[in-house]
């Protein structure tokens, strides 16, 4: 029996404590405590730097993905997104490494796992992540150079900030355009409904946190010196915190901050705190936004009521109202689910709802999504409120919470270090003491006391301090038709603004000064001042994941520890059991599993069932290619994980979503279920539209891609879209036809034991045996064993109509684009390897180049899916959607022995990132891919050469004459002759 090898025997906390004595000085800085927290195997060592006065953090773990940050203090002085766009520009080059963009290039030159920086309301962050600890050196250097010694030239300001250019670079007669690459990310934020309603919430209750993204109405009044100067006032170590964590020794660490704090000195921080705007009376801010064209006219109201809940740097308050808004809004026996989604008042929570820290204070609010009735809302809050200081919390509901809480702290996560550097850097750099944040333990522990001890009083409390008769904050975003419209007028009168009183002189300057910048963005560098790693630091073996398949062939099994949890999945393959049209209610029916209810029970009772015994259990409808012969496979997934003594449920609640859920007799949760889908998917598209254009390009020429275009594509959103507008339109017969009967059939065709595999990882054989046992017992036999089939047959799976050019039409403020092509060869084929390098090869030598430098998009690239058969080109966030698809027309980049190096680099990055204990083997049950499939195909890119390369592109992407356009955003008259449009 394998019993905690990975950690606890490796974990020895009196060991750990003498590697670091308080009042110890390595390399400047001094150990001023050492805090072990037992319960998340780590130990962490809180350091202060003499010079700058700038605080360390360390967590020693046993864990190899290490990770390094360096955060900054940085409060918006407006709404000019500075802090933004300096996040950008410190990475555009430095005094050590004065390359264009090293932050880039050391993607190539990298195997980090994770390599970002991010922009947060009042604080900016800079982490990356490695198993390699010469990579960890090198990282730590371009990372420390890049923030505190940028360059911060004026080319790069106007590359990532935002620049007048004209609309052809090389042609000073053509019109000039507002463009730069955070110009276009936050016009693409604007889109996003959730985003902009958030944003402008948390602009009205909290205006001194300004927006840190940057307003694009405000972005383009943001001048270089500015940008220089925020640099100058933020950038100091003395206003810095630093952050290690992991495996590796804290030595080498400090002695590089050390080497570059030197002679900064120390300075006092004086930024405060922001504070939300004092409450006295009730105050009502109303906005106007976009409106949702998949919601009907009359369901586009947002709205929420907050209260300020007390300081947020009182941790035990803050965790009990996180405790609190749980049992509020936490699933469907949530005190407001039932009072706001399920009476049918509201479509969703609104995505500020809940308990948070903003700034120096906790606010609490309710609001919601899909209202029709603002003051019917507000009372019932209200009256909602007032019921509660009455109301026994049951105590089944508080130990869910708490079961929850303690399994997800066993849960094994690859990105560990990173998830801790999360959870306490935003308070941290709010002066909260960063070890007291690491005490989760502690909180956990008063609150079982508090409530063993005081009960409900605990909650009734919170009510009566903080909601009950205090004056509250009520936002209301309704939506204005010609929104977007707005905001395309106001951009044409601020560049004509711009432009208007340019003489011929200041037209020279922009002119020339973009030539300049585009010579610059084409000009190829001597790269050799960043450091790299070879080709020889990447193993040639990978990581095999010991399974086991029993005699029947239906039971993998993985012996591995777990830290006490075990994680089932099974599958069922639907290939030749469900007719064509019920392919596209597969994700309704996983959906609706896990929110119906059956004939005996109401869903929100096996809900706390399922919170209290497992971590979850999940239903899903899968389809992939097969590695040897891109034949498609459809699949019905689900999968539960719960501690090694609780492993009996997942069968049991497994067998009783899928055979009991009744849907006629709950239909009234089917039509919340429907109004809950449809509220997110304009906000789903706008995030991920380059998915969805590719998406669609693949399903006209590719079956495995046309199947999963009707599972999770524009297809599946019209189906949604359909059975909303019935249920709105209250047609109860017409519902039972287009979603009851399908949803039943599905159900009926699927509940028998046919086809059926599992994949179980646990830390015992005799775990193991019992779960195959439980499953055979509490779920098959649940099963029955009469199987029809169809003859429609997978193969024969309906493509889209294809058309050179699609636009789908959605009410965007910039556009994504796809140019799709087939690679007609399977995962096995010796040649994806080279198409894997070749895609990176132009990603970084062209494609990054050519769509976000100069055509200022927010990214773009070319992406090969080796096991599904398609290559694509894609950008994101585009001002300039047919320049993109121009520039994909000869997408060639700069094949060398170096950049193909480099692209191996990259690609084993994703290979080789660490993955959770829950995930390992995986491949091997969802998709076939065996370890040793991975092992030959690793050999096989370790191997390419420039020349397997060269040949990939000539045979696979020259001429590549099927390649299928669509673009995603606003309609234009440039997109309507020839081509295919599709109206949302
Ligand atoms: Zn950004």
């Amino acid at each position: 029996m394998l019993r905690c090898r990975r950690m606890a025997s490796t974990y020895s906390r009196s060991a750990s404590l003498q590697k670091y004595l308080v009042g110890q000085v390595i390399h400047g800085y001094e150990v001023c405590r050492v805090q072990p927290v037992p319960d998340l195997k780590l130990l962490a060592v809180d350091l202060r730097h003499a010079g700058t006065g700038s605080q360390h953090l360390h967590i020693d773990r046993n864990d190899s993905n290490n990770v390094f940050c360096i955060g900054f203090k940085t409060n918006a002085p407006d709404s000019t997104g500075v802090p933004h766009i300096l996040e950008h520009t410190t990475l555009c080059g430095s005094q050590r490494y004065p390359v264009h963009d090293p932050f880039f290039k050391m993607l190539n030159r990298s195997v980090a796992n994770f390599m970002n920086a991010m922009t947060g309301p009042d604080y900016t962050f800079f982490p990356f992540a490695t198993t390699n600890s010469k990579d960890f050196n090198n990282l730590i250097e371009i990372y420390l150079d890049s923030t505190l010694n940028p360059l911060l030239t004026e080319e790069d300001f106007y590359q990532e900030g935002w620049r007048l250019e004209h609309n052809n670079v090389d042609d000073p007669s053509s019109a000039l355009l507002f463009k730069g690459v955070v110009y276009n990310e936050m016009k693409g934020q604007v889109s996003n409904n959730d985003y902009f309603f958030y944003n402008k919430f948390q602009e009205n209750i909290c205006p001194s946190l300004q927006n840190s993204g940057g307003d694009p109405k405000f972005i383009t009044d943001l001048a270089h010196q500015d940008l220089v100067d925020f640099h100058a006032r933020n950038y100091h170590p003395s206003n810095a915190v630093t952050f290690s964590y992991g495996n590796l020794p804290l030595n080498g660490t400090l002695s590089k901050l050390d080497e570059f704090f030197t002679g900064f000195g120390k300075r006092s921080s004086s930024q405060g705190l922001s504070s939300p705007i004092s409450l006295h009376n009730d105050i009502e801010v109303i906005e106007s936004g976009q409106s949702d064209p998949m919601l009907p006219p009359e369901k586009q109201v947002k709205t929420s009521m907050t209260w300020i809940c007390g300081p947020s740097n009182d941790l035990y308050n803050s965790f009990l109202l996180r405790i609190f808004s749980n049992l509020l809004l936490d699933g469907q026996s949530s005190v407001f689910y039932k009072k706001l989604i399920e009476s049918g008042l509201a479509y969703e929570f609104s995505v500020n709802s809940g308990a948070e820290s903003m700034g120096s204070k906790n606010l609490l609010t309710i609001g919601v999504q899909g209202a029709d009735d603002i003051n019917t809302f507000r009372s019932i809050v209200t009256d909602t409120f007032q019921g509660l200081l009455k109301y026994d919390f049951e105590n089944s509901k508080v130990q869910a919470i708490i079961h929850q809480l303690e399994l997800n702290k066993k849960d094994h996560k690859p990105d560990f270090g990173l998830q801790l550097l999360y959870s306490i850097l935003p308070g941290w750099l709010n002066k909260t003491d960063p070890i007291e944040l690491l005490k989760f333990d502690e909180l956990l522990t008063n609150f079982k006391e508090d409530w063993r001890n005081n009960g409900s009083k605990i909650f009734h409390d919170l009510i009566s301090k903080y909601i009950l008769k205090k004056p509250c904050f009520k936002f209301t975003m309704t939506s204005k038709a010609q929104f977007n419209e707005s905001l395309k007028i106001e951009e044409a009168e601020r560049l004509a603004g711009k432009t208007g009183n340019l003489d011929e002189t200041d037209k020279k300057t922009i002119f020339e000064r973009n030539l300049i910048l585009k010579d610059k963005q084409s000009k190829t560098e001597d790269l050799s001042c960043l450091p790299s790693l070879k080709i020889s630091d990447i193993p040639k073996i990978g990581t095999f994941y010991p399974l086991n398949l029993d005699v029947t062939n239906r039971f993998m099994t993985r012996l591995t520890d777990t830290n006490g949890i075990s994680y089932l999945r099974g599958k069922k393959e639907l290939n030749n059991i469900l007719p064509f049209e019920l392919y596209q209610f597969l994700p309704l029916f996983a959906d609706s599993l896990t929110s119906v209810g059956t004939s005996m029970e109401p869903f929100h009772k096996i809900e706390d069932e399922i919170k209290l015994s497992t971590g979850g259990i999940s239903y899903s409808a899968n389809v992939i290619s097969s590695p040897t012969s891109l034949h498609p496979r459809l699949t019905f997934n689900f999968s539960g994980w719960s501690l090694n003594s609780k492993t009996d449920h997942i069968p049991r609640l497994w067998s009783k979503l899928l055979v009991e859920t009744d849907f006629r007799q709950n239909k009234e949760n089917l039509r919340i279920l429907v109004k809950m889908l449809a509220s997110s998917n304009l906000s789903t598209v706008s995030d991920s539209g380059h998915s969805f254009a590719k998406g669609y390009a693949a399903a006209q020429f590719n079956v495995t891609k046309a199947i999963d275009e009707s599972l999770n594509g524009i297809k599946q959103l019209q189906l949604i879209m359909k059975l909303n507008k019935i249920v709105e339109e209250n047609d109860d017969e017409l519902f039972e036809k287009e979603m009851i009967e399908p949803l039943e059939r599905i159900q009926k065709l699927i509940t028998n034991n046919s086809n059926l595999k599992y994949f179980l990882i646990s830390d015992s054989t005799s775990k193991l045996n019992e779960i195959k046992e439980e499953i055979i017992q509490k779920f098959e036999i649940n099963l029955s064993k009469k199987v029809d089939l169809t003859t429609d047959k997978i193969q024969n799976y309906p493509l889209l109509p294809s058309y050179p050019h699609t636009l789908l039409s959605f009410p965007f403020q910039t556009y994504h684009t796809s140019r799709s092509l087939p690679i007609d060869i399977p995962y096995t084929h010796a040649e994806t390897a080279a198409l894997q390098i070749l895609t990176n090869v132009m990603t970084s030598t062209y494609l990054h180049k050519e769509i976000r430098e100069k055509n200022g998009a927010y990214g773009g690239g070319a992406a090969y899916d080796a096991v599904n058969g398609t290559l694509n080109y894609y950008s994101y966030r585009d001002p300039n959607p047919l320049a993109s698809l121009d520039i994909f027309k000869a997408p060639t980049g700069n094949i060398t022995v170096e950049s193909v190096n480099e692209a191996k680099l990259r690609v084993f990055q994703d290979i080789d990132a660490p993955v959770s204990i829950r995930n390992e083997g995986i491949w091997n049950f969802d998709n076939d891919i065996t370890d040793s499939m991975r092992q030959t195909r690793r050999l096989a890119l370790l191997d390419v050469t420039k020349q397997d390369v060269d040949n990939a592109l000539e045979k696979y992407i020259l001429n590549d004459s099927n390649a299928v356009d669509v673009v995603l955003g606003p309609k234009t008259d440039e997109m309507n002759a020839g081509w295919n449009v599709i109206d949302i």
